[in-house]
């Protein structure tokens, strides 16, 4: 791709999954360096935007986050449109959350007419002791379609940034 001097990229990531699986709390993680125990989901702010350096270029992110709609099923077509990348997180301490990603996969891809850039992301890593899925089962999964798999915890911030910014590279690459 050709480039003008000033050129700028901008690259609109959603954040799915079910209810309580950590989705803002990554955000929060990535984008401001904060947890929150007992989150609420945040009215009115949709995404939060994100810089990062690739090859001496800036590229922006903008990461949107549900505002708990998701409990009802029903994200909008409005939530998805335009997205280049998304994040599909699971609770490893909650099967239930990891049998939901296919139905994320399903709505992602009814939704999305180009290249996404997707990482299924196993997050609350920190709770080995109570640990439902195996990272294993999360790495088959990834496997079987074709997404990067990381596991995280937005508490301790482990693998938080380089979740993200693996799917803003991946991104990067797609387009350039
Ligand atoms: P969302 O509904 O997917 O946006 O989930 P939230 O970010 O609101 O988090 C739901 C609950 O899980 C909150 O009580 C968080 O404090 C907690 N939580 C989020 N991420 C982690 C994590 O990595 N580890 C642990 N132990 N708790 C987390
Ligand atoms: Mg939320």
């Amino acid at each position: 791709m050709e480039e003008e001097e000033g050129e700028e990229y901008l690259f609109k990531i959603v954040i799915i999954g079910d209810s309580a699986v950590g989705k803002s709390n990554l955000l929060s993680r990535y984008a401001r360096n904060e947890f929150n125990l007992h989150s609420k989901a945040t009215i009115g702010v949709e995404f939060q935007t994100q810089s990062m350096d690739i090859n001496g270029k800036e590229v922006k992110a903008q990461i949107w986050d549900t505002a708990g709609q998701e409990r009802f099923r029903a994200v909008t077509s409005a939530y998805y449109r335009g997205a280049v990348g998304a994040l599909i997180v699971y609770d490893i301490s909650r099967r239930t959350t990891f049998e939901s990603v296919q139905r994320w996969l399903d709505e992602l891809n009814t939704h999305s007419d180009t290249t996404v850039a997707r990482m299924l992301v196993g997050n609350k890593c920190d709770l080995e002791n109570i640990r439902d899925v195996t990272v294993e089962e999360g790495k088959a999964l990834a496997e079987s379609e074709g997404l990067f798999f990381m596991e995280t915890s937005a508490l301790d911030a482990t693998n938080v940034k380089t979740a993200f910014e693996i799917v803003i590279k991946e991104i990067y690459n797609n387009v350039s």
